[in-house]
């Protein structure tokens, strides 16, 4: 079976490598389709695709779409999709507008919580691109300054749902995010289901939902998530007639214990996802 990674972010979010560095290193890994899923932005596919030609691997344009879903936000991954199809250009233009102004309703929130100075600091860690600020640059800054000791002490004290940097999104809903992607002629994947602060039946609900608006699959098998929660989502995935997806969301060798091509495997019920661009053993 080819090793394949489907969810990966690169400096055109909040990733650490550029999308050409990126596709060296899966590609030295071991990984021989790899898409590049960067947050709600398709800016860094072409340069991707060129390494990724170069090198003979095999790339799937992709994103993750940031959606809001009962105040919190959900993602969604697309795979597959045409990156220059009109609607897609213009809901990612809407989405981008959304990121840049949050970051400046988030650094406002810093600010009145004795945290000056962070718009500029997050600016400049997202490479100056004010639509690509992320929470993660944010925490970043935290940390570079002693205000936390951790990215996850950032999320905790700052940048969590509740917390003083949690501001509420106009992302797109969930049906939006996976018209998008369809109409793209993408193929929509729920991303990371285990890691929504969800009981099981609200996380059922928010599949049968997300299921109900076109999508096709889910993420079974993902860098951080334990054995157990593995087998749970891929009973998930038969009960809900959905494809199996897998993918690391490397954000960067800072961050080691997340590697390229690495995650459990999908449990043996799943249909895997990637089946619609290679066929099998000796596809790639
Ligand atoms: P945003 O898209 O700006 O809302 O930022 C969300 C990103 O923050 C996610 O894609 C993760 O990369 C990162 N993130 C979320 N929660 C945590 C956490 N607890 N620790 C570290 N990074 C996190
Ligand atoms: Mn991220
Ligand atoms: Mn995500
Ligand atoms: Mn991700």
């Amino acid at each position: 079976m080819p090793v394949v990674d489907l969810h990966t972010h690169s400096i055109c979010s909040d990733g650490a490598l550029s999308p050409a560095d990126l596709v060296t290193r899966a590609h030295a890994a071991g990984v021989e389709v790899l898409a590049l899923t960067d947050h709600d932005s398709v800016v860094g596919v072409p340069e991707a695709s060129a390494t990724a030609s170069s090198l003979g691997m095999q790339l799937l344009p992709g994103l993750e779409l940031s959606t809001l879903w009962k105040g919190f936000s959900v993602h969604v991954v697309g795979l597959g999709l045409d990156i220059h199809h009109p609607g897609l250009v213009a809901g990612l233009a809407r989405q981008a507008d959304a990121r840049g102004e949050r970051a400046r309703a988030i650094a406002a929130r810093l600010d009145k919580a004795k945290r000056p100075g962070a718009y500029e600091a997050a600016l400049a860690l997202a490479g100056g691109e004010p639509n690509r600020i992320s929470r993660t640059h944010f925490a970043q800054w935290l940390v570079q300054t002693g205000a936390v000791s951790s990215m996850q002490g950032a999320f905790d004290k700052y940048l969590g749902n509740g917390k003083p940097g949690d501001v509420p999104m106009p992302w797109v809903d969930l049906t939006t995010a996976v018209g998008l992607i369809r109409n793209a002629g993408g193929t929509a994947v729920l991303a990371h289901p285990g890691r929504y602060p969800l009981t099981r039946t609200k996380l059922r609900t928010l599949i049968g939902l997300f299921k109900e608006a076109g999508g096709e699959a889910m993420e079974v098998a993902t860098a951080t998530e334990k054995p157990d929660v593995v087998r749970y989502l891929g009973q998930l995935t038969t009960q809900f007639d959905l494809e199996a997806s897998q993918g690391s969301d490397f954000h960067g060798p800072h961050i080691p214990w997340i590697q390229l091509g690495r995650f459990p495997s999908l449990p043996a019920e799943c249909r895997p996802v990637w089946r619609r661009w290679i066929s099998g053993e000796d596809a790639v």
